[in-house]
């Protein structure tokens, strides 16, 4: 059968804020765009973003970009490169207020201007009092801005491929990225979408581990196809788990709980965080809050019957606080643990969350590769953004409130890049003979009939391996452990078969080669974590308690080839100011 083909100027691949953002920017420039989404893209999981996007607007206290850098380079335990950082703060009002023009409907204060609450890690001059930084439309941050993106693009004539699976880049020979190949769920049907760029935008992997606050689709597909095409990852061992997932099911509390002045109790009824984090209390940085309940727990200072859990008391707000700051939250847990915050505290504990490591980047978006001595090229027509990408502007850990900001700011950038670009680069290059058969023979191998393990009983093997192995406290024996399970299981992956062929929507199709990414990414990431021997932000290490700045103040790159390991450093310089050089990081 004949490959179904289309051809446009800019491909992207992922249809959440990220892709979103820098599609609408190539649309308005008149380009041919194409976007591809295993979900309608109104159901990307940009639409679950609860608490906000951070910028410095200083409507609620003082603030400037230059104290959101400072706290960004701290809160990234000073992995982050620093040129990207400064970017992306300075980007943030601009980018903030572009929305608010798209039409995304900000929470206000009474004088009109954006409402802003405060945020774990943020602080005014330079580590001071806390700051007031985070954007929100009550706590549906998210929904507003993929919703108001969506139909910004439909109004630039943005093409969607909705409910596309793609399967894998298409490259030729001299490594230029041609574009993708996809399947069409409903129908089962390959397509070769051929295009001049490539954009990569299809978010985390928090589908890794059995519990987290992910949707169902985060599983990473962007990352691995870039590892497939010789693309290593870069800093996977560092994944954040959030403090306040409601406890056993992982959904996620939003920071902005706390930032209204909800806190931590532990079975003694103590507000724990006082002792973990003297000034900042409950609204230190994420790894550093996560650590804290996981030691609670530990140390026998848990609650429940099992103790396994702490409390999250937010009934001390009012209810009118409560249900207009914090609806959603309501919400969901009235449905879920059929108790009203305002009257009761949540029972919370650590959830995976957030894929801090992906696809090394620049920070116009462009892939880039190790070269000799130190030096990175661009892989040529090869883009990324948003969570799958690494710029890298949140290092060994997230702040909140960074990511939607992040994806925003980097979507636009690599449009930017690309809308440059594509003036002098007018026609697509030749696609050689044989440059969709990896793509196709992946295709085909999940077509085959047999008797083998279920995929459906390996991926959630997989998710309690990494949980149990790879989770917030890491050390070597359990690492390496939990290595082995791995490569076990993407051997006998290999020979696994899909149970009902008969399904319809290719579901099963689609599910085991989603399962093939995680495996790869999961390796990346027990890998990574088994190699740094030191703790930093999320990477937590019993074994090595300390930060190690003089052997590992460097970034991780992980390939495919041989699962091996490399290194690179970190971008100390920042554009135009003086850089924040490492120091002890306390809250
Ligand atoms: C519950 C929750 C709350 C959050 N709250 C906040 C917050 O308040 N503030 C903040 O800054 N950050 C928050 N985050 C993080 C932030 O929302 C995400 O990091 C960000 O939205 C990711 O955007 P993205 O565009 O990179 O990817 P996503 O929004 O995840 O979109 C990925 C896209 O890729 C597509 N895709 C993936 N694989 C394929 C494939 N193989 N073929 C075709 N399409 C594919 C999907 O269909 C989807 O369209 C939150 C995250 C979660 C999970």
């Amino acid at each position: 059968m004949a490959l179904r083909k289309r051809s446009f100027d800019s491909l992207l691949i992922g249809a959440g804020g990220g892709g979103l953002r820098a599609a609408l920017q190539l649309s308005q420039a008149d380009l041919r765009v194409a976007v591809v989404s295993k979900v309608f893209p109104t159901r990307s999981h940009t639409v679950a973003a609860q608490g906000g996007v951070t910028a410095a607007l200083a409507n609620v206290l003082p603030d400037n970009w230059h104290w959101h850098m400072f706290d960004t380079v701290k809160g990234s335990d000073y992995l982050g490169d620093q040129d990207a950082i400064e970017y992306m703060c300075r980007a943030a009002p601009r980018v903030v207020y572009e929305l608010e023009h798209f039409g995304v409907p900000f929470s206000r204060l009474d004088s009109g201007h954006i409402y802003q609450r405060a945020f774990g890690g943020q602080s005014r001059n330079f580590g001071g009092e806390q700051a007031a930084r985070t954007c929100a439309a009550a706590d549906r941050t998210g929904h507003a801005i993929l919703h108001s993106l969506y139909q910004q693009n439909i109004q630039a004539k943005t093409h969607f491929f909705d409910e596309f699976f793609a399967i894998d880049l298409v490259l030729d020979g001299d490594g230029y990225c041609l574009g993708a190949v996809a399947i069409e769920i409903a129908t089962g049907e390959p397509i070769l979408i051929e295009a001049k760029t490539t954009i990569v935008a299809t978010g985390g992997a928090g589908q890794l581990f059995r519990t987290n606050t992910n949707a169902l689709v985060n599983t990473g597909d962007g990352m691995a196809m870039a590892l497939r095409a010789g693309v290593p990852l870069q800093d996977m061992e560092f994944f954040q788990f959030h403090p306040t997932g409601i406890a056993g099911r992982g959904m996620l509390i939003t920071e902005g709980v706390r930032g209204e002045g909800g806190y931590l109790l532990n079975s003694e009824g103590e507000r724990f965080m006082e002792r973990y984090a003297p000034n900042a209390k409950d609204l230190a940085s994420r790894d550093v809050v996560s650590r804290a309940i996981a030691t609670e727990v530990r140390e026998g200072r848990g609650v429940g019957p099992e103790r396994d859990h702490v409390l999250l008391k937010l009934d001390h707000l009012g209810s009118d606080i409560v249900k207009k700051r914090l609806p959603g939250i309501r919400e969901t847990v009235m449905t879920f643990l059929h108790i009203d915050p305002a009257e009761a505290p949540i029972p919370v504990y650590p959830t995976a969350h957030y894929t801090m490591g992906g696809i090394p980047t620049n920070r116009y978006g462009q892939v880039v590769v190790p070269e000799q001595q130190g030096a990175e090229e661009p892989v040529p027509g090869l883009y990324a953004v948003g969570e799958c990408a690494c710029v890298s502007v949140h290092g060994a850990n997230r702040l909140g409130g960074n990511s939607l900001l992040d994806i925003l700011v980097f979507g636009r950038a690599a449009a930017n890049h690309i809308i440059e670009h594509l003036r002098e680069t007018r026609y697509h290059r030749p696609m050689p003979d044989g440059a969709t058969d990896p793509a196709m023979q992946r295709l085909a191998r999940w077509n085959q009939q047999g008797k083998g393990e279920s995929v459906a009983g390996l991926r959630r093997q997989l998710g309690k391996i990494m949980e149990e192995h790879c989770g917030v406290f890491r050390n070597e024996e359990v690492l390496i452990e939990g290595q082995g399970k791995v490569r076990d299981l993407r051997e006998r992956l290999k020979h696994a078969f899909i149970d009902d062929h008969s399904q319809i929507f290719n579901t099963a199709r689609i599910e085991a080669m989603e399962l093939e990414n995680l495996m790869e990414i999961a390796m990346a990431t027990i890998t990574s974590a088994l190699a740094r021997q030191e703790s930093r932000g999320a990477h937590s290490r019993i074994d090595y308690p300390e930060r190690d700045d003089v052997h590992w103040l460097r970034h991780s790159l992980f390939s495919l080839d041989g699962d091996s390991m490399d290194y690179k450093p970190v971008r100390i310089k920042p554009l135009t100011v003086e850089s924040f050089p490492p120091k002890k990081r306390t809250y």
